[in-house]
């Protein structure tokens, strides 16, 4: 799997052309799903867009209501009808808007009821990675967010290790370093939850400073399954030759 958080990035017509660039390759590619997470506002041209095709859509953030008054929020209610995933507890939305591990738990088992597929983000700070807590924090954001769901909601769940030291700064972790994280720390904790089968079968993807140049050997560890790009999302040609990375 390769998703695009295009994060808050491109008008309509930007998304439109966008779209329209990486259509012709990406529309029928077969053995990796793609993703492409517009800002809310462009999820409705991105759906026009993409009809069609085998290119899937995400929502970058929702609240956990189905409605009311909860001014500036999305529900997941409103995302069902535009997109099939969503990102929930991205790094960026922990530091800067408040989110937690519980309300990261919130919203899961809220887009799972809608049947919206959470791609869940969890990742330690440079702080954290420095003192040696990683496995520590990260485990927490895995078993909290995840908290409560039955294994037949965690197979649609997607989770993303995104170590917050590596996005948007061009110093990815290395491929041993991230596989690391997802075979020793995060995969044993979901067999833990959800029983070998359902954890073994979860897709784990890595974020944070890919690029052309090292997707190929992230992507290739043993217990990376794909991966969920920022930066490189933004232009057809990086996000085409991540997603051929990704085959
Ligand atoms: C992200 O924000 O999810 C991300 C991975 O960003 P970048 O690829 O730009 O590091």
């Amino acid at each position: 799997m390769v998703a695009g958080n295009w994060k808050m990035n491109k008008t309509l017509y930007e998304t439109r052309d966008l779209i329209r660039e990486m259509y012709p390759v990406l529309h029928n590619i077969q053995g990796v799903e793609v993703i492409i997470c517009p800002p809310f506002a462009g999820l409705g041209v991105a759906k026009r867009e993409v009809e069609d095709s085998t290119i899937k859509l995400g929502a970058q953030n929702m609240h956990w209501s189905d409605s009311g008054a909860f001014t500036g929020e999305i529900s997941p209610v409103m995302l069902k009808e535009l997109c099939e995933y969503v990102i929930l507890g991205h790094s960026e939305r922990r530091a800067m808007f408040g989110e937690t591990n519980e309300t990261v738990n919130k919203k899961v088992l809220a887009a799972l009821a809608h049947g919206l597929k959470p791609i869940v983000c969890v990742g330690e700070t440079l702080e954290e990675n420095q003192s040696g807590v990683t496995a520590d924090v990260v485990g927490s954001q895995v078993r909290e967010g995840l908290a409560g769901l039955t294994a037949g909601q965690a197979e649609q769940v997607v989770v993303a290790y995104e170590p917050v030291w590596a996005i948007g700064t061009g110093l990815a972790a290395t491929p041993e370093g991230a596989n690391a994280v997802h075979k020793d720390v995060i995969r044993p904790i979901l067999r833990e939850m959800f029983g070998e089968t359902v954890g073994d079968g979860m897709r784990i993807l890595y974020g944070g400073s890919v690029k052309p140049d090292n997707a190929a050997e992230l992507f290739s560890q043993s217990d990376i399954d794909g991966g969920l790009i920022g930066g490189a999302s933004l232009k057809a040609d990086s996000f085409i030759a991540l997603v051929k990375a990704a085959m």
